[in-house]
């Protein structure tokens, strides 16, 4: 039997420290599982004497052979239904199934899977379109009410309604629940599009992504495509039209929070703990409360040119997450910290995050070079410091946080769709 992705997955670091080149772990486990990266390429994976054995682990499940690949349905390609009848509960109501389509949509491109499983699940918990969600990430499945309709939904892009009034009620829901789950969808780099968005994605930096110029995955193959480029100041002119604006504004008001809140952390001392336990909590909030504003955004914003606009402020949200868990993690282990690390490290860490992240807020993309030579910099004595303390758990914490910093700065120089 072929082993599954979060099977290779569950043997992974689980730190998203962006060390490999990719932005999340998830990323790097389909790589690996399609063997297009090597488990060496994960520093903390090879580093740590603990996690180490873990390598050998997953060559094996590789070489006995997994399944990452989405598989496809027969769909009615004028419908979208791979099939639609009545309920057998209720006569009166219908039942369809379809199988989402993305602009991706070849199969060499679906190598990596239609939707990362444990971002349906982050989607599912986290926006009100959905109601008694529940998610398995390890099957990749999800069952949730929307609108007083059940709604399933597979890592492969299959979605089933049951209760639906008729077929348009069908086709309206599985397109709502396809708006919610855009950020979701895996791209042609490997990476979830929230990473797209995020700016953790290299291929991003030189060409229109193309899961966020496709539009939302749709059970028809046939939409408009988005060609030319802008950029993150056009963008953010353009919420401003929007009737979906207040989405979009309040979320960049929960993360204007939750990096104030960052900036209150203090590590100097071991009695700080449990106040920046405390930050970091109302931070969390502050940051899951943003992600729930971009999907409605997504969701509700009737033209799909401007609802990916949504997904920009779902990669903010990630980066932010990133940022929390590498100051949570600081926070646990803060009595190692050494003054070495206190004086240099961590602050330049710090500023990069902070600076990245003021800079979108201003739409300031020559500041947001300057950031980026900064985290070159910055780099380049952490990599310094990782040849020569043995203090890895801690430097990786804090180049997480610097790194999420970069990835916010590339937002405001990468071509987005127009
Ligand atoms: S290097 Fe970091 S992000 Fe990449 S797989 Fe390893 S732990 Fe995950």
């Amino acid at each position: 039997m072929p082993h599954s992705f979060y099977e290779l997955y569950n043997l992974m670091p689980k730190l998203d420290c962006g060390l490999c080149g990719n932005p999340s772990c998830q990323t790097m486990t389909r790589k690996i599982a399609v063997r297009d990266s090597e488990p060496e390429e994960c520093l903390p994976l090879y580093a740590n004497s603990e996690l180490k054995k873990n390598t050998q682990k997953i060559k094996a499940l590789v070489r006995e052979g997994t399944e990452i690949r989405a598989t496809g349905t027969i769909v009615n390609e004028e419908t979208g239904f791979a099939y639609i009848h009545p309920c057998t509960t209720e006569a009166d109501k219908v039942t369809a199934e379809t199988k989402l389509m993305s602009s991706l949509e070849t199969a060499a491109n679906l190598k990596y899977g239609f939707f990362d499983p444990l971002q349906i699940c982050v989607i599912l918990n986290t926006t009100d379109v959905f109601q008694n969600a529940k998610c398995s990430p390890s099957l990749g499945i999800g069952r949730a009410h929307v609108n007083s309709k059940t709604v399933l939904i597979s890592k492969n892009g299959k979605i089933n309604v049951r209760q639906a009034k008729d077929k348009e009620d069908a086709q309206y829901t599985i397109r709502q629940v396809a708006r919610a789950l855009w950020s979701a969808t895996i791209c042609t780099c490997g990476n979830a599009s929230v990473d797209c968005a995020s700016g953790g994605c290299e291929q991003c930096q030189t060409q229109v992504c193309p899961v966020m110029k496709g539009g939302p995955p749709d059970p028809v193959v046939e939409r408009q495509h988005l060609t030319q480029a802008t950029t993150v100041p056009a963008i953010f002119d353009r919420v401003k039209t929007l009737k979906t604006r207040g989405y979009f504004e309040e979320g960049m008001m929960q993360l204007d929070e939750a990096f104030r809140l960052f900036n209150q952390t203090n590590f100097r001392s071991s009695m700080e703990h449990s106040a920046n336990d405390s930050l970091l909590k109302l931070a969390e909030d502050k940051i899951a409360q943003a992600n729930k504003l971009a999907i409605q955004f997504t969701v509700e914003t009737s033209n799909v040119h401007d609802a990916y606009i949504g997904l920009i402020l779902s990669g903010l949200a990630m980066d932010s997450t990133r940022i929390v868990n590498g100051l949570k993690r600081l926070t646990s282990i803060s009595s190692e910290i050494s003054a070495l690390m206190l004086a240099h490290l961590l602050p330049e860490a710090m500023a990069v995050a902070t600076d990245a992240y003021y800079n979108i807020r201003t739409a300031d993309s020559k500041k947001a070079k300057q950031v980026r030579a900064r985290y070159e910099e910055f780099k380049e004595r952490w990599m310094e410091a990782f040849r020569s303390t043995p203090q890895e758990n801690l430097l990786i914490a804090i180049e997480k946080i610097a790194v999420n910093g970069f990835y916010i700065s590339r937002l405001l120089t990468r071509p987005l769709p127009m």
